[in-house]
């Protein structure tokens, strides 16, 4: 069986290593030039460690990140609010909840592939399915065929568009800012939550050696006349900076604005169908998330594992692919929706709202539903992969 992704980025690339370990060929096709260093931080929580043991490469992903041990909630004002203990419910899980480089994340997955796998600069532009295969079709001209196709090409899918045609995406009305810098004071291991009116950060203090990751999510203003185009992001941050505990405030100002990357979140409510025929989706084409827990490229991840095993012991690649659907769809849709709602009340600005939220947080109550939620994105049971050929 030979399987075509299309896109390089941590959905892809994870697809074809664990397709690789299940004995089943695949190359991906990326648009880039070269798959580079992007992004920021990423968490990857016990639940895509333990995928990525199915993988063979848990050890190296330890060896690349730094271990999240609590989660500490701050007021503006620095004093703390609530704090969980990441590890217990990590190390109930079944693995450790790591922060580390995204480009690391991706480096790892890329070096686990053959480099005949993977070609860069291979823009798809159209999925054509035929009596016995699939066709991709690239903006230089070329085409590609296979048994069957996989859109891993993010929450702007082209093959998502072949499938099911232009779908709007919906927007959370937040952005979300996030950027790599200079750790600041604050404890090695100790993930630190800041919730204010409209606003709130993640500071994850060492993904590399003396490098911090934080994200910062912002309300978009209610009235919201003002073209994405003329928002003036970096004196919004600025402003917000005055705002925060002052060590993480400075940390926010003392960032390079260019290296600050700046999204919309938007998301898609899940839906009941990722594919059709020899096509299937993975990742954000298939279920875009709001990035509340840090979920989506895990479940990218995820995604992978019940991909390649789901191929690898169906009667035909057809089967295979919608028995890897109904494996995932009930999960994902369940994280998604978490996501988007949690992401709603971390963004609340309403100020008697934002008071019921800080009593929440700081109540034995807020701590137990947090720990709840944890423990349902953290467990996954993946299934086994074994290696043989497949014809
Ligand atoms: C602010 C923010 C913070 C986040 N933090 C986390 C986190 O901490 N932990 C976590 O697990 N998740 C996080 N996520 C979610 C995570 O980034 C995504 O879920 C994950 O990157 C999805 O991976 P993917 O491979 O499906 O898509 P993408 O990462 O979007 O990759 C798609 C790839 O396809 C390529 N491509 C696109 N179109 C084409 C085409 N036509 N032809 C060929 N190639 C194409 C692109 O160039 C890209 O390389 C965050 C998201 C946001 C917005």
């Amino acid at each position: 069986m030979s399987v075509l992704i299309v896109g390089g980025g941590i959905g892809g690339l994870a697809a074809a290593v664990a397709l690789r370990r299940a004995g089943i060929n695949a190359r991906v096709f990326e648009r880039a030039p070269q798959i580079r260093e992007v992004g920021a931080g990423v968490t990857v929580w016990s639940n895509a460690v333990i995928a990525l043991r199915r993988l063979g490469l848990d050890e190296e992903v330890l060896s690349l990140g730094s271990e999240m041990l609590w989660i500490n909630v701050l007021s503006p004002k620095g004093a703390p609010i609530s704090s969980i203990d990441l590890e217990e419910i990590s190390q109930a899980c079944g693995a450790p909840s790591l922060a580390l480089h995204r480009a690391d994340l991706q480096r790892m997955l890329l070096d686990a592939l053959d480099r005949e796998q993977v070609h860069t600069a291979k823009e798809c532009v159209g999925v054509k399915q035929e009596k016995g295969g699939v066709t991709l079709r690239f903006a230089d001209g070329a085409e590609a065929r296979g048994k069957i196709a996989i859109g891993a090409d993010g929450v702007r899918s082209v093959v998502r568009e072949s499938l099911f045609g232009s779908q709007e995406l919906r927007s959370a009305r937040y952005y979300c800012y996030r950027a790599l810098t200079a750790t600041p004071t604050v404890t090695k291991h100790e993930v630190v939550s800041v919730l204010l009116p409209g606003i709130q950060l993640g500071v994850f203090p060492e993904v590399r050696p003396g490098e911090a990751y934080w994200f910062l999510c912002r309300n978009k203003p209610v009235d919201a006349i003002v073209a994405d185009a003329q928002y003036d992001h970096m004196a919004v941050l600025r402003s917000v900076s005055g705002e925060l505990p002052t060590a993480l405030g400075e940390m926010i100002v003392a960032t390079d604005p260019e290296r600050i990357l700046i999204d919309e979140v938007l998301d898609r409510p899940p839906g009941r169908r990722w594919g059709r025929d020899r096509i299937s989706l993975i990742g954000d084409a298939a279920h875009p998330m709001a990035p509340t827990f840090g979920q989506g490229a895990c479940m990218a991840i995820e995604d992978a594992v019940v991909l390649a095993h789901s191929l690898r012991r169906a009667r035909n690649p057809v089967a295979g692919l919608r028995d890897y659907e109904n494996s995932r769809r009930r999960r994902t849709a369940t994280i998604k929706r978490l996501s988007w709602r949690y992401g709603k009340v971390y963004q609340w600005e309403r100020p008697a709202l934002v008071k019921w939220r800080i009593l929440l947080a700081a109540s034995p109550l807020g701590s137990w539903n947090l720990r709840r939620m944890l423990r349902l994105a953290l467990r996954f049971d993946p299934p086994e992969l074994d290696g043989q050929e497949v014809s």
